[in-house]
């Protein structure tokens, strides 16, 4: 048979994977129409708006964009017309934890993936490749597969590849030019190995071959999950020292540094921080905690759990390590967070540990200053409405300022907390800020940010992660 031909493709769900993912597609196989789709009207407006706001952001996205947008990349909220006219379909939707319901708090709830699946099987009068790109449970595909199956027109085929994203925010655009390795799974079947190859070719525009892994498609499925699994059990692990060097003097970039030395262990993605946030670890963990539980293996269910647990317990721990070395108390004091983001380069606050600092800072009835150099306003105001849904916001923004630079959410602010790892914050004009706050003057890095000896210079009493209070 001769290899399958992609020449149309489309992918439903324009957010921070399908977006850049599919724009770097149409980049870099400008023979191939790529339409986004997505039923958020205001999403797909700002994709197509003519002075490129687009509705993320992510450093070299816009120069993507305005190189193909208009060419062969196109955004629509015509899910219908997106689906028919391709051959290929990558399923981009959000699978976030459920909130309520059987099983809730635990498992990936699968209805926006369902729903994009009923509309294929719906739609189609041709056949497709259908590319699962959410992150889901292991053995998702089968029930895509089944749904499809069982609603499909005579004449249509549907073969189902797991095509999980590794990008990570921030960087995304640099890892998609340049991915680690391109993860596609297929059924073993001579229809599932072809479709592979199919998908496999697009990659093979720019991708080296020996960066391409075909695997079977639970394998691929359960690899995603794993991969961020263990990114965050290594953040825990180190943050999980972290507590022990605050306690005994010990500095935990020398002991990361060390650590990493050690070839079988490598140095990267061994920071120290007030604990990992965004919209993936902490659920893809909880998923293989359900997906553990289901299949009867309470162990491995509660191993992993720790991982999430030992997070929540550092962002918590620097809240109370605020507190207490502000008096025990900060009521009515003024606290200046510095990032909102859940990192840096991203404007995306998903999960992010400043919300969880703010709240506690919150409940302590303390007075918030709030400045991100990305994060919209409205965003901030959604948020922190989300995290305290019984506060009316109307007695939020009377705790809550949110500042348009650094120096104005430092001004008269007794702690400055630094939640995000923004570069500038580095580039702060220290002195000028130590002049403007109430005295004595703390500043609690929460990223390993700031040159802690400098600013002990200028008078702040500097309080790290990782590192036992100067004095
Ligand atoms: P997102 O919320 O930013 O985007 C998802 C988009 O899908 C939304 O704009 C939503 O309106 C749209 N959508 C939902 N149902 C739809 C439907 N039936 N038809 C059309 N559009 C629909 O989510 P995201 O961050 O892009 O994540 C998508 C998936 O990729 C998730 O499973 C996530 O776990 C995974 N992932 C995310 C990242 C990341 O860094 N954000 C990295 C790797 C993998």
């Amino acid at each position: 048979m001769a290899p399958i031909k992609v020449t149309k493709i489309c992918c439903i769900g324009a957010g921070y994977v399908g977006g850049p993912t599919c724009a770097v597609i149409a980049l870099k196989c400008p023979h191939i129409k790529v339409t986004i789709v997505d039923l958020n009207q205001a999403r797909v407006d700002a994709w197509n708006s003519p002075d490129f706001q687009l509705p993320i952001y992510e450093p070299g996205l816009d120069e993507v964009v305005r190189a193909a947008r208009g060419r062969n990349l196109f955004f629509s909220t015509d899910v219908d017309k997106g689906i028919e006219e391709a051959d290929l379909i990558f399923v981009s939707v959000n699978t976030p934890t459920k909130k309520s319901g059987v099983g809730a708090g635990f498992a990936a709830d699968l209805n926006y993936v369902e729903l994009a699946t009923r509309r294929i099987a719906t739609v189609a009068n041709s056949s497709k490749i259908v590319v699962e790109k959410s992150t889901v449970p292991c053995r998702t595909a089968e029930s895509m597969r089944t749904i499809l199956e069982a609603n499909s027109k005579p004449n249509c085929r549907f073969d189902i590849l797991s095509n999980p994203e590794f990008l990570a925010e921030g960087t995304a655009i640099a890892d998609l030019f340049k991915p680690d390795r391109v993860l596609i799974g297929s059924l073993q079947t001579q229809e599932g190995l072809d479709a592979c190859a199919a998908l496999a070719g697009v990659y093979g525009n720019w991708v080296p071959k020996d960066r391409i892994l075909t695997v079977g498609l639970w394998s691929s499925e359960l690899s995603k999950l794993a991969a961020n699994a263990m990114l965050a059990q290594r953040i825990s692990s180190i943050n999980a020292l972290s507590a022990i060097c605050e306690a005994t003097g010990a500095n935990i970039d020398e002991v990361a540094h060390a650590v990493g030395y050690d070839s079988r262990i490598g140095p990267k993605f061994l920071k120290a921080s007030v604990g990992f946030g965004g919209s993936c670890f902490q659920k893809d963990i909880l998923n293989l905690v359900y997906l553990s539980e289901s299949l009867h293996l309470p162990e491995v269910a509660n191993y992993w759990r720790q991982v999430v647990d030992m997070n929540e317990y550092q962002k918590r721990r620097f809240s109370k390590r605020v507190v207490d070395t502000l008096f025990n108390t900060i009521t009515g004091k003024r606290i200046a967070v510095l990032g909102f983001a859940f990192k840096a380069d991203t404007g995306d606050t998903r999960e992010s540990a400043a919300i969880t600092l703010i709240k506690d800072f919150q409940s302590e009835r303390a007075f918030v200053n709030i400045y991100d150099p990305q994060v919209p306003h409205d965003q901030i105001w959604a948020d922190l409405a989300e995290a305290s849904p019984l506060t009316p916001i109307d007695t939020i923004k009377k705790q809550v300022t949110i500042c348009s630079s650094a120096m104005e959410a430092c001004k008269n602010a007794e702690a400055v907390v630094i939640a995000t790892e923004w570069k500038e914050f580095n580039e702060i004009n220290w002195e000028e800020v130590y002049a403007h706050m109430n005295k004595p003057a703390f500043v609690f890095d929460g990223r390993l940010l700031v040159d802690e000896k400098k600013l002990t210079k200028i008078g702040f009493t500097v309080n790290t992660i990782g590192r036992p209070a100067q004095e």
